[in-house]
């Protein structure tokens, strides 16, 4: 079965330090001081997203095998 992970943005510019992505976070695997994390622990819930105050997150599934090809864009 072809292993996903994610790759979760936060705008920087937007983003006002508030940790609500991380309290919210039930994985434990946010931090809104990257812009690019990496994680197979992400459940995608999307509550980081849902709930960031400023709309700084955005959360992408990516296929393992895809990881090269976009990583390298943003
Ligand atoms: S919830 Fe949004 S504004 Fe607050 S720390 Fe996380 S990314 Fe930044
Ligand atoms: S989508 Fe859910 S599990 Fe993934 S980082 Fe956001 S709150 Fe955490």
């Amino acid at each position: 079965m072809e292993k996903r992970f994610a790759r979760i943005y936060v705008d920087q510019a937007l983003c006002k330090k508030c940790g609500i992505c991380i309290y919210v976070c039930h994985k434990k695997v946010m931090d809104p001081h990257k812009f690019i994390n990496y994680t197979y622990e992400c459940s995608f819930c999307k509550l980081c997203e849902l709930y960031c105050p400023d709309f700084a997150i955005e959360v992408v599934r990516v296929n393992e095998n895809e990881e090269e090809g976009t990583a390298a864009g943003k």
